[in-house]
């Protein structure tokens, strides 16, 4: 009688929604996790909120506050629609 072997074990799948403070922490925190990561936003740059107020009384320019997410997490992530497990900082 023939028993079915298991396959190689699938990395988990985490979908994060928001690359803000909260998105942001939790990819980092799951970083060389053996999870398969994907950060999910509808705009391509994380807002630092707590600077806006700068930004609207021209003390800071709106580059200050606002970055690319793939820069934000070009040490610890490939970013892009193809993208590969995420490795520790
Ligand atoms: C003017 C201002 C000043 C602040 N000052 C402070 C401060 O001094 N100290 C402090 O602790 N907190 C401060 N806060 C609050 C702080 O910014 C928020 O608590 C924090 O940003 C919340 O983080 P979050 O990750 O939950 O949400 P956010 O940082 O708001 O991130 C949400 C992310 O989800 C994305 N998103 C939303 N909807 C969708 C969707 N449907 N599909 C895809 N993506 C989506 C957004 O694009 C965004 O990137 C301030 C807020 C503001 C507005």
């Amino acid at each position: 009688m023939a028993t079915e072997q298991p396959g190689p074990a699938k990395p988990h799948r985490v979908v994060i929604v928001g690359a803000g403070f909260g998105g942001l922490e939790a990819t980092l925190g799951l970083a060389g996790a053996p999870v398969q990561i994907t950060l999910v936003d509808r705009r391509n740059h994380h807002l630092f909120q707590p600077l806006l107020y700068q930004v609207a009384t021209a003390s800071l320019a709106t580059s200050e506050i606002a970055w690319p997410i793939r820069y934000l997490l070009r040490d610890c992530c490939a970013t892009g629609p193809r993208s590969r497990p995420c490795s520790p900082r």
